[in-house]
């Protein structure tokens, strides 16, 4: 099958070769034709299957067809659930729609409104947009949705995750009721079920598993350290590797700020990207590690979701995540488009709990091993060991967090990505609590 062969037009042809794209994915494959032909969608598809073309290139297409010569009313809104992916997908239909006349902006909390409505008032045709600006200028009536005539909710499960359900709703209201829906999620939770029957017409079910799909393809290795000999391992992994492009998981944003500053001390260019950093710090963070100025980007879970970085060959864990789900969505960073890559655990031995948890997860055992020099002090028999106190205490200060985040200031806090104590979230602590 190719791109011709789905029907789109030649400007849209010739960007999507420009792009180096030689055939369609599969989710591109499926849902292009539907949404040409004004189906409804719900869409299983992760990042990394090519989703974002998949809803982007015939959303353009209709557009192009049907533009009003000199009027332009927003008539494609695309909801996502964090700023980067805003970012992203705006990015992404700026290359796809070079050869077109289609205007797109975007908008999202954390940096000033001005110039979001200035571009607004120029007219656009397309809006990406997170859930609490978009509200925020539709109140203040520097926007208006009464013209959409495509809604595109992507990744509907982290929506849902952080807290976005009423908002959602409340942009759901805005909106004609006569439009086509698309609806993109990882995961078919009871939520995201309940939440598509509430707003599609007649959906037609699409899904797709990323094209390299996680597990298989990626080399796991676990290595049992201790906490202390963490950095001075993980910068040997990255020297004697060579490795020019790493990412790293840590699980606090506190934990994320001191490796990247070790690094940097010890002549490795790092950058961290958390919820603290201001959003120009976290764009100029990904575009750094995207053009390789940066060589190692730090993320915190959150911070790191949906990123879209291609072909990534090394994701390392400096501490595992103490959610299982989450090592996945880490490790799915590597081996994208086919290729191979390598995810690298440090586990100290508070965190065996943790790796027998994803080891169940994954129904598989990580190759587990120690590098001379690193040994752990104590190797912890692999038969379980009990949860210590800095343990519970610590997922106990986290869960405090999320609620004091979340009874502070929801709207503004929710676009930093913290969760809310959505069912999914409290299903993963009482799964966590009988580890
Ligand atoms: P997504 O799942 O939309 O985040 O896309 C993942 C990555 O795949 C992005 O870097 C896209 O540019 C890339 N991509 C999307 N479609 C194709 C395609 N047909 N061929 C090659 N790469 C693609």
């Amino acid at each position: 099958m190719t791109f011709k062969e789905l029907g789109l037009s030649d400007n849209l042809l010739k960007a999507i070769a420009e792009k180096g794209y030689t055939k369609p994915s599969t989710i591109q494959e499926k849902a292009i034709p539907l949404v040409l032909k004004g189906k409804d969608l719900l869409a299983s598809a992760q990042t990394g299957t090519g989703k974002t073309a998949g809803f982007t290139l015939p959303i353009l297409q209709l557009l192009a067809e049907t533009r009003h010569p000199k009027y332009r009313p927003i008539r494609a809104l695309i909801l996502t659930p964090t700023r980067e992916l805003a970012a992203q997908i705006y990015d992404n239909i700026r290359e796809y729609s070079k050869h077109l006349d289609i205007r797109t902006t975007v908008i999202f909390g954390g940096v000033k409104p001005k110039k979001q409505i200035d571009s607004i008032r120029r007219g656009i045709d397309i809006l990406v947009a997170t859930p609490g600006r978009l509200i925020d200028l539709e109140s203040q009536n520097k926007l208006s949705l009464n013209r959409v005539d495509y809604l595109v909710l992507d990744e509907a499960d982290r929506m849902l995750d952080m807290g976005f359900q009423r908002d959602i709703n409340k942009i759901l209201a805005l909106l004609p009721k006569k439009r086509q829906n698309l609806l993109f999620s990882a995961t078919f939770s009871k939520e995201i079920k309940k939440l598509a029957n509430g707003f599609l017409h007649h959906p037609v079910m699409v899904e797709a598993e990323p094209e390299n799909s996680t597990v298989e393809k990626i080399i796991q290795k676990a290595y049992r350290t201790d906490k202390s000999k963490k950095t001075a391992l993980i910068i040997k992994l990255i020297s004697d590797g060579n490795w020019q492009q790493v990412l790293v998981f840590t699980r606090t944003k506190h934990g994320a700020n001191r490796l990247c500053k070790k690094m940097i001390s010890k002549g490795i260019k790092a950058a961290a990207i958390h919820g603290n950093k201001s959003q120009a710090a976290r764009t100029k963070a990904l575009a750094g590690f995207k053009d390789s100025t940066v060589r190692v980007l730090v993320a915190t879970d959150i911070a790191a979701r949906g990123l879209d970085i291609p072909l990534l060959p090394h994701v390392i864990n400096y501490e595992l995540p103490n959610i299982a789900e989450d090592y996945v969505h880490r490790i799915g960073r590597t081996g994208r488009a086919g290729a191979n890559g390598e995810a690298i655990s440090l586990v100290s031995s508070d965190e065996v709990a943790y790796l027998k948890a994803i080891e169940k997860l994954l129904k598989q055992k990580l190759i587990s091993t120690v590098i001379e020099g690193y040994e752990p002090s104590e190797i912890t028999p692999d038969n379980e060991k009990p949860k210590t106190k800095e343990q519970k205490l610590d997922e106990q200060r986290q869960r405090q967090q999320r609620r004091k985040n979340r009874l502070a200031k929801p709207n503004a806090k929710k676009e930093k990505g913290q969760y809310s104590k959505s069912n999914k979230s409290r299903n993963r602590n009482k799964s966590h609590k009988k580890r």
